[in-house]
C-alpha cells in the first residue's frame, strides 16, 4: 500500500521549497560568510524593507539539523522566517506554534572560491560550481541546440532551458561551440581549482555536465576527454558521473572500460515520445526518443543496476502547451517511472519552476500537489523493484530540489 504522506524531512523540504522564506535582518546578516544566492531577495510591493534598497544578500543554502537541505527562497508572504545571529546560531521559525522553532545553518562559501588560478583566473569562473557536497564541472556550457535551424519557427533548444545559450560563460571558458575538443588553457585551469576541491574534503560526488553537440558521438569524444582529464587529478576518490546527452554504445563502453566515470545520467527529462518531441526537439531531432532509452539501457548492461540514471523535469507537462490533464500527467509520469526503473534505469525527478505568467498561487498549488503525490509513487515504485539511488551518484546534502533521497533516508532508518 503506498505511503499516503511524506516522511517529514521531505514534507519540510517541499514546504520550503514552495513556501520559501521572508525577509528579516537575520537572514540579511547570515550573507555574510555565506554560499551567495544567485537571486537577491526582492521585497514585494508593500513589504516592510529594512534595507530601503529594495533587494538585499541572502545565503543560497539552509541545512537543518536533520540535515534537510533546501535552497533559500525569498518570499514575502511566507510563514517561515529566520532569527538568531552568527554568534549564538540561526533559527528556522514559523508563524504557527505547532511548529517549533528549529536550529539551522547556512552553507558557507567554501575557501577555494576565493582564490585564483596560477594564471590569475578566479577559481569560480573556471568551469566548476558547487551544489553543497557535489561538484559540477561545465567547461562547455554552450548547446549547439541553441544554434541549430529551427523547424517551424521553434528552436531546437529544450523548452525549459536557459543555461546552455552560448555566452559570456562559454566565451570566457574559451567553448569554441563547433570544436569537440577544449583548449588545454581551459583544462589546465579546470584541475588547478579541481585539485583544490579534492583536497578539501568537501566534495563526494563530481558530476561531468556540458552543452549538447548535434552529433552525439562528438559528444562521447568530448566526454571522454573531459573525464579523462577530471581523473588525472581525481585519481578515483572521489565518484564521478558522466552526465552527458544519451551517447553511442562504443564511448558508454569506453567510458567504463578506461575507468572514467562510475555512473552516467543521461537526461530524458520527460515520458513518453510525443512529449519528449515536443519539450526536447533537439534532442529528438539529432538522437531520437527509441535511441535515448536504448543507450540508457546498454548503460545498464555496461555499468549494471544502480549505477544508471536519467532527470526527468516534474511538472512541465502540467503546462498548457501538453493538452494533459492532472491526473493524466501523474498517471503517464508514473507509468514512464515504473517502465525505467523495471529496466534498471532510475529516474529522478526535479521540480520543474512554471515561467513568469503561469506563476499563479493556484498553478502552485497544483504543482506542489503533483510533486508530492509523484514522489509518493515513486518511492513505492522504487520499494517494489528494490532499487536505491547509489550514494555516489547524489545524496540528501546536495539533492536540494529532489525529494528521492530524503524519503530513501527516511525508509532507510525506519528498517534499521
Ligand atoms: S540539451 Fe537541452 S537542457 Fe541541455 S543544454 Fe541543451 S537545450 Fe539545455
Amino acid at each position: 500500500m503506498p505511503s499516503t504522506k511524506l516522511p517529514e524531512n521531505a514534507a519540510l523540504k517541499l514546504d520550503l521549497m514552495f513556501e520559501g522564506i521572508r525577509y528579516s535582518n537575520a537572514l540579511g546578516e547570515a550573507a555574510d560568510g555565506a554560499f551567495p544566492n544567485f537571486y537577491p531577495y526582492r521585497f514585494a510591493l508593500g513589504e516592510p524593507d529594512p534595507t530601503g534598497k529594495g533587494k538585499a544578500e541572502i545565503p543560497y543554502m539552509l541545512v537543518t539539523e536533520d540535515e534537510v537541505l533546501s535552497r533559500v527562497k525569498g518570499n514575502g508572504e511566507s510563514p517561515w522566517i529566520v532569527d538568531g545571529d552568527k554568534y549564538n546560531g540561526y533559527r528556522l521559525c514559523h508563524d504557527q506554534i505547532k511548529f517549533p522553532a528549529q536550529a539551522i545553518r547556512f552553507t558557507p562559501i567554501p575557501a577555494w572560491m576565493k582564490k585564483r588560478t596560477r594564471d590569475g583566473t578566479a577559481m569560480d569562473q573556471t568551469g566548476i560550481s558547487l551544489h553543497t557536497d557535489m561538484a559540477v564541472i561545465n567547461v562547455a556550457p554552450a548547446c549547439q541546440y541553441f544554434l541549430a535551424e529551427k523547424q517551424n519557427g521553434k528552436s531546437m533548444r529544450c523548452g525549459f532551458c536557459a543555461y546552455g545559450a552560448p555566452d559570456a560563460r562559454s566565451e570566457q571558458l574559451g567553448q569554441d561551440i563547433y570544436q569537440t575538443s577544449l583548449p588545454d588553457l581551459t583544462y589546465a585551469r579546470m584541475k588547478e581549482t579541481l585539485a583544490e576541491l579534492v583536497n578539501s574534503d568537501e566534495v563526494r560526488h563530481i558530476y561531468l555536465v556540458g552543452g549538447s553537440m548535434a552529433d552525439w558521438a562528438e559528444e562521447g569524444q568530448r566526454f571522454v576527454e573531459l573525464a579523462r582529464q577530471v581523473q588525472s587529478v581525481n585519481q578515483h576518490k572521489i565518484p564521478v558521473t558522466c552526465g552527458s546527452g544519451a551517447l553511442p554504445d562504443r564511448y558508454i563502453k569506453q567510458l567504463h572500460d578506461e575507468n572514467l566515470v562510475d555512473a552516467v545520467c543521461f537526461n530524458l527529462e520527460v515520458w513518453s515520445e510525443a512529449l519528449f518531441a515536443k519539450v526536447c526537439p533537439g534532442k529528438h531531432k539529432f538522437v531520437g526518443y527509441k535511441s535515448w532509452i536504448a543507450a540508457l539501457e546498454y548503460a545498464v548492461k555496461i555499468f549494471g543496476k544502480g549505477r544508471v540514471y536519467t532527470a526527468m523535469v516534474a511538472g512541465i507537462e502540467l503546462g498548457p502547451d501538453y493538452g494533459l490533464t492532472y491526473r493524466e500527467a501523474l498517471n503517464q509520469a508514473l507509468r514512464g517511472a515504473e517502465d525505467l526503473i523495471s529496466r534498471g534505469i532510475i529516474p529522478i525527478y526535479s521540480l520543474f519552476w512554471p515561467v513568469a505568467g503561469h506563476n499563479l498561487p493556484a498553478a502552485y498549488a497544483n504543482l506542489r500537489d503533483y510533486f508530492e503525490q509523484l514522489n509518493l509513487g515513486y518511492a513505492q515504485i522504487r520499494s517494489d523493484y528494490g532499487m536505491t539511488i547509489w550514494d555516489g551518484f547524489m545524496c540528501h546534502c546536495c539533492a536540494y530540489m529532489q525529494l528521492e533521497c530524503d524519503i530513501d533516508l527516511h525508509s532507510t532508518i525506519e528498517e534499521h
